[in-house]
């Protein structure tokens, strides 16, 4: 008898899949991922059912395995994702998302009397204070950052 099958996201031969994005920054990552630039076929799940979350996003990325700057980046929004590279439908890999104490040159301070933003030739360079939710600090003018204002340089 043949099995009633969910119809689930079908497994992938090679590459990323990242797991347990809070519900909603699917698009998020993939904004930070560049993608759809390249021809990698990208499945998106958005509002997955999740033991953990209650629901959470899923990002499934085919011959594609992330450089680490594309991972901490991941963890300023998604801060327990998990990353799973794959290789010939197996897990070869399983990580978890770090955010670093100090980030630099990815993000943009809200505050428009910073220097960082006064067309100096500066890197922004913020301070994690909190990580859960995220709190940065921003170096050049002390401005607290909550996760929500966070807005990528790109
Ligand atoms: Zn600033």
């Amino acid at each position: 008898m043949r099995k009633i099958r969910e119809l689930k996201v079908k497994p992938i031969k090679n590459g990323t899949v990242i797991d347990h994005i809070p519900a909603g920054r699917a698009l998020q990552v993939l904004k930070i991922l560049k993608i759809p630039e390249g021809k990698n076929k990208v499945t998106i799940g958005i509002n997955m059912e999740s033991s953990r979350m209650g629901i959470k996003d899923i990002v499934k990325i085919e011959n594609r395995e992330l450089h680490s700057e594309e991972v901490d980046q991941i963890a300023l929004i998604a801060p327990k994702a998990t990353i799973n590279i794959i290789r010939d439908y197996e897990v070869v890999k399983k990580e978890k998302v770090q955010l670093r104490d100090e980030i630099e040159g990815l993000i943009k301070c809200p505050n428009p009397n910073c220097i960082s933003n006064a067309d100096e030739p500066i890197k922004t360079k913020f301070y994690v204070v909190d990580k859960e939710p995220v709190t940065l600090r921003c170096y050049y003018c002390e401005r607290l950052i909550k996760e929500e204002e966070i807005k990528f340089l790109f």
